[in-house]
């Protein structure tokens, strides 16, 4: 059993290399759910999302939603005078629908994400990292935005000046997300944001407990590759956070959350395994997922 922390990108790209190297039943993701966003009256969690998507092999080049998706809702909202900055594609917004009627049935959040994983055929788990909201906001150009409206309506522009991870404290690590900390042979950090996916994630109380308290090995990717994040907004959290674009930075930022950094330049004070990371090809998500895990496994048990 392996289990990998991630966010939208880094993280999802990864798990679907895990996905190749041990299989659906061997593989829980730890997904961010800070990130998620009521909208159009349905419960929208992008992170857990885009990482089912990936997983299935339906996720769309554009790096979110479902390939080949249709969008009819979204013009007959539209064409209603219905303001649509947050653009669902049709199959996608099914997909929410099933969650949010769930949801309004009382299931706990890990449990309406279940059936959307079980609803694209996968058997790997996509577990949400609480059942309790907890909603990212940032500080940008003097004002506080919830996170979907900072990305897609303010275009993540201005320098980050704080992020707030609303109701974090009253959110605890689900028995799923235990269960599979616990049981793990390694315990992965994906290449995600350091700040709003990863950090949510940590945030969750109890959750840093849990990580030290698991038996296995936890190794983190480096986001950054050759010194810059891949994509999106990654660098301007981390200059907020104090975080430097490097593998040092990563290693600092984990601190003794981890026992080893898999990233494409050396880094001092912690096991390391240096390896390019750039995962643009099912191969090369596979050989960094594969690297990443003999990498753990070469790790004594704590
Ligand atoms: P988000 O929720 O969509 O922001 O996704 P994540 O937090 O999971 O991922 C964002 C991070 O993924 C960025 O910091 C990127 O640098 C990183 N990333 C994207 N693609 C790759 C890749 O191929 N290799 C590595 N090492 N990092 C990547």
């Amino acid at each position: 059993m392996v289990a990998v922390l991630a966010g939208g990108t880094g993280g999802a790209k990864l798990a679907r290399g895990m996905l190749d190297v041990v299989g659906g039943e061997e593989l829980a993701v730890i997904a961010n759910t800070a990130d998620d966003v009521e909208v159009y009256g349905a419960h929208v969690s992008p992170d857990p999302d885009l990482i089912a998507y990936a997983l299935a092999d339906v996720l769309d080049e554009r790096g979110y939603g479902i390939a080949g998706d249709t969008w009819a809702v979204m013009d007959a909202l539209a064409a209603a005078g219905r303001d649509t900055w947050f653009r669902l594609g049709d199959r996608d917004l099914a997909l929410c629908l099933l969650r949010t009627e769930l949801l309004r049935d009382r299931a706990r959040l890990t449990e309406a994400h279940a059936r959307v994983v079980a609803g694209l055929g996968l058997r790997a788990r996509v577990l949400p990292m609480a059942d309790e909201p907890v909603r990212t906001h940032v500080h940008a150009n003097g004002r506080r935005r919830p996170f979907q409206e900072f990305m897609i309506v303010d275009g993540a522009t201005g320098p980050v000046e704080g992020v707030e991870l609303r109701g974090v404290e009253a959110a605890r690590p689900t028995p799923e997300v235990l269960e599979a900390l616990t049981t793990a042979e390694a315990i992965v950090v994906g290449p995600s944001n350091p700040v709003i996916s990863i950090g949510p994630i940590l945030a969750v109380s109890g959750m840093r407990d849990a990580v030290a308290a698991a038996r296995a090995p936890v190794v983190a990717v480096s986001p950054f590759v050759g010194g810059r994040a891949v994509k999106g907004p990654t660098e301007a959290f981390c200059a907020q956070a104090g975080i430097a674009l490097s593998a040092q930075g990563i290693a600092d930022a984990y601190g003794d959350v981890i026992d080893g950094l898999v990233a494409d330049e050396p880094v001092a004070g912690t096991p390391a395994l240096e390896l390019d990371t750039l995962m643009d090809s099912p191969a090369a998500r596979e050989r960094v997922a594969r690297a990443t895990l003999e990498f753990a496994r070469s790790l004594a048990p704590r």
